[in-house]
């Protein structure tokens, strides 16, 4: 009976044993034909056993009646992610990653009674956060295609909230895994509010595929090769990631829902740093036109009539004059439109209160990029030129909207004055630009 038994174990054992052996070959061969082809020397070798039995959660930005941003040609942002989505899941899947959709279909969750597309969006936002949160997953892959008003921007470009360090970490893996792989491009991964990565609890980036507003961009986006080239370094940039978190000290966090554990360290902007303007100037926040990052540089705009207004009259100067957009031959881009996009303005304190309407989100287009920059050029303004802590964006009255999907508004939003003049002078700069 013994001798039986123990046979009987044994040969368990060795089945067992035999599977694990086929699926381990299996998923070291896939890292290894991974790995072969053409890539940098430097490239880090990936450990498969720092990602097999991982949690992945990924969310294809968008979807049902959002269709995000839109190109020239009618193709949808929308479209994009959820293909490069279910590309990203296959990957995944190979090497024994269990991984979440928060949706495989062309669909969105804003099921509700109520109308108006601002508070759908931020319905649906707010239910994948949730389902991130609940997830248990030990990372979140947000993907999106970018948009700017003009087409100059192009490139694939990471996104993560600065309090949790391995957000930052894999939104370096991901972008150097996409720069390496997909060919010439100076984006940095960079911090940004997206509401999905500050509200979950788990390491987080959103990709930022590339920029359908650019046509040469928007042509590649809607070809299947270049869709399966993103999954693929988006996949390798995120298997980096997970090795070397796993070869660190620190490992990844699994903070999922909330739970204790992972570093989590303060959120620390620099210090704000007005300038100090001269009587009867204003400082207009506008981007620059380099395709290297997300950031302004404020215009210098004599405004002589300023200096007998209110401080409510001269902010709505101001806002008329941002409306303008940069001054005659300037090469910086205006983030926002043209025309009288303010509802309502009021000053409590150091706090501005501006009601915009909801025609922002046209000229937004579903960008995340020009959400983004619509945002802070607006908050940058008015704190700079009336020495404001924060400012309060509604949105045609409403509280809590979103203008393009990806940052909910309705709390007073900080400035972010290291979005401001970084590194060298752009070609064509007058020095009209305020240094810093
Ligand atoms: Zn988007």
């Amino acid at each position: 009976m013994v001798t039986k038994k123990k046979f009987f174990w044994i040969t368990i054992v060795w089945r067992r044993e035999y599977l694990f052996a086929i699926i381990f070959l299996f998923v070291c061969g896939f890292f290894c034909g991974l790995t072969r082809r053409d890539e940098p020397v430097d490239a880090p070798s990936l450990l498969p056993s720092a990602v097999a039995g991982k949690t992945i959660i990924i969310d294809a930005g968008h979807g049902g009646f959002d269709p995000g941003a839109v190109g020239r040609s009618g193709l949808e942002e929308k479209t994009v992610t959820l293909d490069i989505a279910k590309r990203l899941k296959r990957y995944f899947s190979r090497v024994g990653v269990y991984v979440i959709m928060t949706r495989e279909k062309d669909i969105d969750y804003s099921a509700m009674p109520e109308a108006g597309a601002l508070t759908k969006k931020r319905r649906d936002l707010l239910y994948r956060v949730r389902m991130a949160n609940e997830s248990n997953a030990d990372l979140l892959i947000s993907i999106h295609v970018n948009s700017f008003p003009q087409s100059i921007w192009s490139g694939a470009q990471c996104f993560y909230d600065s309090e949790l360090p391995e957000s930052k970490r894999l939104a370096e893996a991901i972008q150097n895994s996409l720069v390496t792989r997909l060919g010439p491009n100076r984006r940095k991964a960079q911090s940004a509010d997206y509401l999905i990565l500050k509200a979950t609890k788990i390491p987080s980036v959103t990709v930022e595929v590339g920029f359908i507003s650019n046509p040469r961009e928007e042509e590649l986006l809607a070809d299947p090769e270049y869709r399966e080239k993103l999954a693929e370094s988006i996949f390798y940039g995120t298997a980096v990631f997970l090795t070397q978190e796993a070869r660190s000290a620190a490992p990844v966090a699994t903070t999922a829902g909330g739970g204790a554990g992972g570093t989590l360290t303060a959120k620390v902007y620099p210090e704000l740093t007005f300038p100090t303007l001269e009587p009867g100037t204003a400082c207009l926040y506008f981007a620059t036109p380099n395709n290297e990052d997300l950031s302004f540089k404020p215009e210098i705009r004599p405004l002589p009539e300023l200096e007998e207004k209110s401080k409510l009259q001269k902010a709505q100067v101001i806002l008329e004059e941002l409306a303008k957009g940069p001054g005659e031959g300037s090469v910086l881009l205006p983030c926002l439109p043209g025309g009288n996009w303010v509802h309502g303005l009021r000053l409590e304190g150091t706090r501005a209160v501006v009601d915009v309407s909801s025609e922002l989100g046209t000229f937004i287009n579903g960008g995340g990029a020009s959400e983004m920059m619509a945002i802070y050029s607006l908050v940058n303004t008015l704190a700079v030129n009336l020495n404001l802590n924060e400012v309060t964006i509604l949105v045609d009255g409403v509280k809590n909207a979103t203008l393009g999907g990806h940052f909910l508004l309705g709390e007073p939003i900080k400035p972010r004055p290291e979005l401001g003049p970084t590194g060298a002078q752009t070609a064509g700069d007058t020095g009209n630009y305020l240094r810093r």
